[in-house]
């Protein structure tokens, strides 16, 4: 019988022991997971099945960013070098421009049902639209709860897709991001959908095409903010404005244009417990809703303002998933001062703007690598075995390096090292 066997119902320590044994971890592996204890056991194990541990990112901070005339601090969990830097940079830039405004004009979440062999179409969507006010309250019942909190199903609508007739629900979900408000409601009504339709049921399920969760954030520079000599701030500006255009008519840009801005997204989105998943798959589709796929900001010069524009789906949630259970997304809540979910959604869009802006600004002047390489010249030198004290030599000697990879700075460091034993040589 395998080890494996019932892994699930094993205790954490145990399947540590069983993944060491079978997979021939060392004991420092095994030492590390035994000894970690950044969420409590009891939580980390009610989040994810089979947990051995728990993975630890950096927690940062970009000091102040304005939305709508509050100014934030904004919690951010990343791993890449830059991001917080860059975000920080250009918080501060908008800032002084008057900071970001934020829109939201509706917050619902859809759902599918999708039916197939439904033998006349037009009749069934007839029938289903008849009904809409019964399914509505049938919907309803299956989650009474976000009724009483004011939200609930509030629509129906019916669409031909080739084989498939499939029905949209419409759902309030007030604070939540509403998958499994929405997933029950689907799942209710979804017999007598088929019945209704004399179709099959395919399936019933939430969309993350959040299409009725649209943020938009925009800001408004004057152009001289973006540097002391009028002329290079003329063409800083109209670089951004041709960088957002080519990222418009070019997959290959668009697609780091728009990692760029979920650089920044994804980060405040995963310090506030936020399904990122479910972000990106909406945002990617939406970035695509033209029929092919497209930089999600744009950035023009009107008059003398640069004028920077982004709107994707942000179904964000301030309760709900794993919102209440980890214990540094409390953390990250309280720096942002409790806010609702609309205004986390325009605040998580202006992140997203912010960062793009940074990005096109580093890239159409000095370009990104300038101060990329820095951070990145101090992770090769921790990675090479660099102790605290000598990071930072190390680091300065990679950047005047013709290649700045893990094998100069090892052997950089050992030449520091080497010297340091032999001061005279
Ligand atoms: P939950 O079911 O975890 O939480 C939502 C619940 O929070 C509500 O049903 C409500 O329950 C309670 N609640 C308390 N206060 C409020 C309030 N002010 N407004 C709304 N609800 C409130 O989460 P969701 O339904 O939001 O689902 C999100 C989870 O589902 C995430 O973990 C996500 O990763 C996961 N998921 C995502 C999928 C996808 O994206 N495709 C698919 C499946 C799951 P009550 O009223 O009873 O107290």
């Amino acid at each position: 019988m395998s080890l494996f066997s019932g892994f699930y119902k094993k205790t954490r320590e145990e399947r540590i022991a069983i993944t060491a044994e079978t997979r021939q971890l060392s004991k420092d592996s095994e030492d590390i997971l035994l000894k970690d204890h950044n969420i409590p056991e009891s939580i980390a194990g009610k989040m994810a099945e089979n947990h051995l541990g728990t993975f630890a990112l950096p927690f940062s901070l970009v000091p102040q960013l304005v939305v709508n005339g509050v100014e934030y601090s904004i919690p951010m969990v990343t791993e890449e070098p830059s991001v917080v830097a860059a975000c920080s940079f250009g918080a501060k830039i908008i800032a002084k421009a008057g900071g970001f405004t934020s829109q939201i004009s509706e917050r619902l979440m859809i759902g599918q049902v999708a039916l197939y062999d439904v033998p006349d179409m037009l009749v069934a969507q007839t029938a289903i639209l008849a009904q809409q006010d019964d399914i509505l309250a049938h919907a309803n019942s299956a989650h009474p709860s976000i009724v009483k909190r004011g939200g609930g199903a509030r629509q129906l609508t019916v669409e031909q897709k080739e084989d498939f007739l499939i029905v949209y629900l419409h759902v309030d979900v007030q604070e939540a991001m509403g998958a499994n408000i929405l997933n029950n409601m689907l799942e209710a009504i979804k017999d007598e959908l088929a019945a209704l339709t004399h179709g099959t049921a395919l399936m019933a399920i939430l969309s993350n095409y959040a299409t009725e969760s649209l943020v938009t954030a925009s800001c408004r520079i004057p152009i001289q903010q973006l540097h002391v000599e009028p002329q290079v701030a003329l063409k800083t500006a109209q670089n951004i404005a041709k960088a957002s255009q080519l990222a418009q008519v070019d997959p290959y840009r668009a697609a780091t244009h728009n990692k760029g801005i979920f650089n920044g997204i994804d980060a405040i989105v995963l310090a506030t417990g936020n399904d990122w998943r479910a972000i990106e798959a909406g945002a990617h589709t939406y970035a695509s809703k033209e029929g092919h796929y497209r930089g999600l900001s744009t950035w023009e010069i009107v008059g003398n303002d640069l004028v920077g524009q982004l709107t994707l789906p942000l179904p964000i949630a301030t309760v709900g998933g794993s919102i209440g259970l980890n214990p540094k997304v409390q953390v990250a809540f309280d720096i942002l001062g409790q806010p609702k979910a609309r205004t986390l959604a325009g605040i998580i869009a202006s992140v997203g703007l912010c960062q793009n802006f940074a990005a096109l600004r580093a890239l159409v002047t000095a370009g990104i690598q300038q101060g990329h390489m820095k951070l990145h010249a101090k992770s090769l030198a921790m990675l090479a075995g660099a102790l605290e004290h000598e990071i930072d030599q190390v680091a300065f000697l990679l950047r005047q390096a013709p290649h700045t990879n893990l094998e100069t700075a090892q052997s950089i460091l050992e030449q520091i090292r080497k010297e340091a034993k032999h001061p005279q040589e």
